[in-house]
C-alpha cells in the first residue's frame, strides 16, 4: 500500500491538493503552480504539513484530496 503523501509532485503536476483545515476551511493547491517554484516541495506529504491556514494560521491540514485538474485549463 502506497504511503499518504509520499506520492511526489511530478506524478500529479496536473492535479489541485485541496487542502483541509481542522477548523473547516478548504483551499485548492495548484501543483503545477508548485513545480515552477525555484525549489518545490518533493512530495504531497510536503506540500500539506507546510500549508498554512489562511483563516485560522494553523500549520498543517487536517486532510487532503488530489483531484484532477479540469483538461480546459492546459494547453496543449
Ligand atoms: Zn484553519
Amino acid at each position: 500500500m502506497v504511503q499518504r503523501g509520499a506520492t511526489t509532485l511530478t506524478q500529479v503536476s496536473t492535479h489541485l491538493i485541496w487542502a483541509y483545515c481542522g477548523c473547516g476551511y478548504a483551499a485548492p493547491i495548484d501543483v503545477a503552480r508548485l513545480l515552477e517554484l525555484p525549489n518545490p516541495p518533493l512530495t504531497v506529504g510536503d506540500v500539506v504539513r507546510r500549508a498554512k491556514c489562511r483563516q485560522c494560521g494553523a500549520v498543517g491540514v487536517s486532510d487532503f484530496r488530489l483531484v484532477w485538474r479540469c483538461a480546459s485549463d492546459r494547453e496543449a
